[in-house]
C-alpha cells in the first residue's frame, strides 16, 4: 500500500508485542502481507519477559522454555522472516491513543518520543493483554502505606529491575501469578506467611499449588481475607478473617499478622478500554468483546487476540489465538479493504452458552468457514465427568465425555469436521452446554 496524505498506510497493525501480538504478526507476515508491530514497551516479548521461572510452551515446542526463552523463540522467527524478506516492522515505543474507522479503512494514532503519528491500515489485530485487579478494585481497608504491591509489580520489580520488594510477606489471592511469586519471594530468601483466599477453591492451576506451595511449604487459608492494612510509612501488619459462605468476614477470628509487605493477586482484566470507546461492548464473563472463530469483532476488520479477548491459562492457546487472528485479518486485509466488503459477520450466528460454562470464547460462528471452530473455555465448578453438547435449532450434533473438569483450567475443544457440517446445515440458534455427570 501506497502513503496517503502524509498517513502511512499498511495491511495490517498488531497493537501489542507479546506473544499473542508477535504470533498474529507471524501469521500475516507468513501469508505475505504487510504487518506492523506497535508496542508500548521498548522490545518485544510483553509480560514474558518478568516470568523467568519455566513451563511456558509445553504445547508449541514440546519443552518446559522460560517465559523469556519462550519469547526468543518468537522474535527470532520474527527476525528471520524479516531477513527472507517478510515486511514484518515493528515500532517500539509507541503507545496506541486511539482508533476509528475512517471511511473503508482503519485510522490508528500514537504517542511516539517524536509526538503523535497517524497510521491506517485495512484491518487491526488487538493482542493489548491484561492488567492486574488492585487494592481499590477489592475495597481493602485500612491504612495505605508503602508494601502494597500486585504480584506482577513484584514479579517485575524483582525478576526484571532486581529489587526486592519486602521480606516478610503475606499474599492475598490465589490466582498464578501469585502462587508464582509466594514461591519467588522465598527463593529471594523471603519469608511468605501464607496465601489467604476469599473463596473456598484456589483461582490457580493445581500444578501450581503443588510446585509454588506445597513443595516449599507456604501455607494455604482458604475461605480467609485480609480485611485491613496497618502501617504508617510502611505495612507493618494485616488483619486477615475467615468469611462465611457469602464472603462476609467473621471478625470474631480476626488474626493480626506482622509483615513488611502485601502482594495482591486478585484477578486479571483484559485491556480493552480503547476499543470499548468505540461502543463496542464487552462480554461480562470473559472482559472482552464477542469474536468470531476468527477473533473478528463485530466491527468489520477490528480482531481481538491473546488475554485481551480472555485470560487464557496457557501462553500456547495464547499463540494459537494471535495466529489464527492475523490470518483471518491477512484475508480481511487483502479481499476486503472496504467497509462495503462482506465481513465474517455477514453469515455469523451467536453462540449461546449454557449449564456449567462459565465463559466462552468465540461467542460468535462464521458459518461460511469451511473448517472446523475451536472452542476454548472455563466451567464455573469443579466436575470429574461432564457432558459436552452442542446443538442447532434443537437438534444436538455433538456430543463428548469430558473428564476432571476445573474453573482454573481452560479448555479447548476442536469441533469434528461431521458436527462442523451438521451445524452449518440445520437451521436455527447455536448452543454450547456442559452438564456434570454421574453425580459429579
Ligand atoms: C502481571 C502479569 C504477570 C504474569 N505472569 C505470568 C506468569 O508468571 N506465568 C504465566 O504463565 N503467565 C503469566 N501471565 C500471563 C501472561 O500474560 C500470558 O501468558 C501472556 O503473556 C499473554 O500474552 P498477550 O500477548 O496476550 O499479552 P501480554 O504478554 O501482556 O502482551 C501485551 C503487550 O501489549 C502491549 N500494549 C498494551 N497496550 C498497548 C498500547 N495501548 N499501545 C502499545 N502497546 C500496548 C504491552 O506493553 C504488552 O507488551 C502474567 C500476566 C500478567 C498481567
Amino acid at each position: 500500500m501506497s502513503d496517503v496524505c502524509g498517513d502511512e498506510l499498511v495491511d495490517v497493525v498488531v497493537v501489542g508485542g507479546g506473544p499473542a501480538g508477535v504470533s498474529a504478526a507471524l501469521a500475516v507476515g507468513d501469508a505475505g502481507a504487510e504487518v506492523l508491530i506497535i508496542e508500548r514497551e521498548d522490545r518485544l516479548g510483553g509480560v514474558l519477559k518478568q516470568c523467568i521461572h519455566d513451563g511456558f510452551g509445553v504445547l508449541q515446542y514440546g519443552e518446559r522454555l522460560t517465559g523469556p526463552e519462550y519469547a526468543h523463540r518468537h522474535v527470532a522467527a520474527l527476525k528471520c522472516r524479516q531477513t527472507q524478506g517478510g515486511q514484518i516492522r515493528v515500532m517500539t515505543g509507541a503507545y496506541l491513543h486511539s482508533l476509528r474507522r475512517d471511511g473503508t479503512r482503519w485510522s490508528i494514532d500514537l504517542i511516539t518520543s517524536q509526538g503523535i503519528q497517524s497510521i491506517g491500515t485495512a484491518a487491526v489485530v488487538m493482542a493489548t493483554g491484561c492488567r492486574e485487579r488492585t487494592d481499590r478494585q477489592i475495597y481493602l481497608h485500612g491504612d495505605r502505606p508503602a508494601g502494597i504491591f500486585t504480584a506482577g509489580q513484584a514479579q517485575r520489580l524483582i525478576n526484571i529491575d532486581g529489587v526486592m520488594p519486602g521480606r516478610n510477606v503475606v499474599v492475598l489471592g490465589s490466582g498464578d501469578i501469585g502462587l508464582i511469586m509466594a514461591r519467588r519471594f522465598v527463593l529471594e530468601g523471603a519469608r511468605v506467611q501464607g496465601v489467604y483466599e476469599i473463596q473456598s477453591t484456589v483461582s490457580g492451576l493445581a500444578r501450581n499449588v503443588a510446585q509454588c506451595l506445597e513443595d516449599w511449604n507456604i501455607p494455604l487459608h482458604l475461605g480467609t481475607t485480609v480485611t485491613e492494612v496497618h502501617g504508617r510509612n510502611r505495612v507493618e501488619a494485616v488483619t486477615v478473617c475467615p468469611v462465611d459462605g457469602s464472603g462476609l468476614p467473621d471478625h470474631n477470628a480476626a488474626e493480626r499478622i506482622p509483615c513488611d509487605t502485601l502482594i495482591l493477586s486478585v484477578g486479571l482484566i483484559p485491556e480493552n478500554d480503547i476499543i470499548a470507546d468505540l461502543g463496542l461492548p464487552l462480554d461480562s464473563s470473559t472482559g472482552g468483546p464477542a469474536v468470531t472463530q476468527d477473533r473478528e469483532t463485530q466491527l468489520p476488520g477490528l480482531y481481538v487476540c491473546g488475554n485481551a479477548l480472555t485470560v487464557y491459562d496457557l501462553v500456547d492457546y495464547v499463540s494459537e489465538c494471535g495466529q489464527a487472528a492475523g490470518t483471518a485479518a491477512t484475508r480481511g486485509a487483502t479481499t476486503a479493504r472496504s467497509a462495503a466488503a462482506p465481513s465474517a459477520h455477514a453469515s455469523a450466528g451467536p453462540v449461546e452458552t449454557s449449564g456449567d460454562i462459565g465463559q466462552m470464547v468465540p461467542q460468535l460462528l462464521d458459518l461460511a468457514a469451511d473448517q472446523p471452530p475451536v472452542f476454548f473455555f472455563r466451567v464455573k465448578r469443579a466436575m470429574d465427568k461432564a457432558t459436552l453438547t452442542i446443538s442447532r435449532g434443537g437438534v444436538q450434533v455433538e456430543s463428548r465425555r469430558l473428564t476432571y473438569l476445573r474453573p482454573p483450567e481452560m479448555i479447548r475443544y476442536e469441533l469434528r469436521e461431521r458436527a462442523w457440517a451438521a451445524l452449518r446445515r440445520n437451521p436455527g440458534p447455536i448452543s454450547v452446554a456442559v452438564e456434570a455427570a454421574d453425580g459429579s
